[in-house]
């Protein structure tokens, strides 16, 4: 895949011309109604760009698991209708994706006008990747914009087959975020750090392993740590971990070593007798760990030395919490990691990229994510991308 052939939109001449912009409308919605906004709003500049260009702007998008057909409970209407107050002029709505509704939107749109198609996954093409319904989809356009990174990881209809019928772009998103991820694993400034938290190795294992390849530290903090302490004998108390694991931990460890990337574990830990909110804790050094209690966090001098390690380095990546930090008090050590880190790069000295679903709220809940470099929304796709995994919805914007 070669990044450097993905284009983009900027000096086409759209007007026009039908384009079809795979976005990312997979909102929260509550009771009929948009409940976060936010990825609609980062959506705007874009799309307002192409309408403003003369555009007849086609979007398309999947929205939560319905089964392969009409669910009315998985309907983009109020997802459209939310778009449509953010937009330079409302957005027209197709009640399906393809076939006559979606042809009639389509056909009527003028230069400037922009049209939002039912879900995609009402069709269980999409999901199939199925080249007969990607025709169909086709057929709604000139022209074909990805802007949506966070399905990229996923080989559907709307992100591979469809890109392989239209000239096909990248959408300036998809491109922001390609090029925050670059710039910490491509060519990064070095030292370079990575900050992994969360619960399990297990779910990182490839995380982890690519990382230890590639970054000059890797901070290991959250209930992940407690495997690799277990993997070298400590005791942890009550503290999760998988046992099944530690030979996993030791391969990273090893792996590690032999390029001279140091992992950097913490020193003490802040544990409790319980995974619970108010459960009396205390600190104690990380190789003391009574056996009645839990590690819920890291410690004050496990703190101080990440920030220590931090600010030697100019490149930082993070993924997963540090601590149990959604139950009171064991946030610390990640609120205080990512302040300092937010702090550097707000100095201009640390190039700060986060993401993966739980990093998100735990930036947020330290009231940083503003003051981070980039902060990626896209869940799956974004550790994919750090598991240095090819993507199929990017490798099919990069062939031609
Ligand atoms: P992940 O989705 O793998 O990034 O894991 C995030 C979850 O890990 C969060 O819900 C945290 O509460 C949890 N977590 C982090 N540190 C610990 C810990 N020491 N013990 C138990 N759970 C933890």
């Amino acid at each position: 895949m070669d990044l450097d052939k993905l284009k983009t939109t900027d000096t086409l001449d759209v007007k026009g011309k039908r384009v079809i912009v795979r976005a990312d409308l997979n909102v929260p919605v509550k009771d009929g109604k948009v409940s976060d906004a936010t990825r609609l709003e980062r959506l705007v500049p874009g799309l307002a760009g192409l309408m403003q260009r003369g555009a007849r702007v086609v979007v398309i998008s999947h929205f939560g698991r319905p089964k392969g057909g009409p669910d009315p409970q998985y309907t983009l209407r109020p997802v459209a209708d939310a778009l449509s107050k953010l937009l330079p002029q409302p957005a027209a709505f197709a009640g399906d994706c393809v076939g006559e509704a979606a042809q009639n939107a389509v056909a009527a749109l003028k230069p400037g006008q922009i049209a939002v198609l039912e879900n995609l996954r009402f069709h269980a093409g999409e999901e199939k990747n199925d080249a007969e319904f990607a025709k169909q989809l086709a057929a709604l356009g000139d022209v074909f914009v990805n802007d949506a990174f966070s399905a990229a990881h996923r080989a559907h209809a709307s992100t591979d087959a469809l890109a392989r019928l239209l000239p096909a772009y990248a959408g300036p998103l998809l491109m922001e975020e390609i090029t925050a991820l670059r710039s910490v694993l491509d060519k990064p400034q070095r030292p370079t750090a990575a900050v992994i938290g969360g619960a399990k190795v297990s779910t990182k294992i490839p995380v982890l392993t690519n990382l230890a390849a590639k970054v000059d530290k890797l901070i290991i903090g959250g209930g992940m740590a407690n495997t690799f302490f277990l993997a070298q004998g400590v005791n942890i108390g009550k503290s999760l971990a998988e046992p099944d694991f530690t030979k996993t931990a030791l391969e990273i460890m090893h792996a590690a070593k032999a390029r001279s990337c140091e992992i950097v574990l913490p020193a003490d830990v802040v544990v409790a007798p319980k995974f619970e909110a108010g459960a009396p804790s205390k600190t104690v050094p990380a190789l003391e760990v009574p056996s009645d209690q839990m590690i819920l966090d890291v410690g004050p001098k496990a703190i101080a030395h990440y920030n220590d390690v931090l600010s030697r380095c100019k490149t930082l990546l993070w993924n997963g919490p540090l601590g149990a930090f959604e139950i009171d008090p064991f946030g610390e050590g990640t609120f205080q990691v990512a302040r300092a880190a937010a702090a550097a790069t707000k100095a201009g000295t640390l190039v700060s990229v986060a993401g993966g679903g739980d990093t998100v709220a735990a930036l947020n809940a330290a009231g940083v994510t503003d003051q981070f470099s980039y902060v990626s929304t896209a869940g799956g796709a974004f550790l994919e991308w750090l598991e240095g995994r090819t993507l199929p919805g990017i490798a099919a914007l990069t062939r031609g």
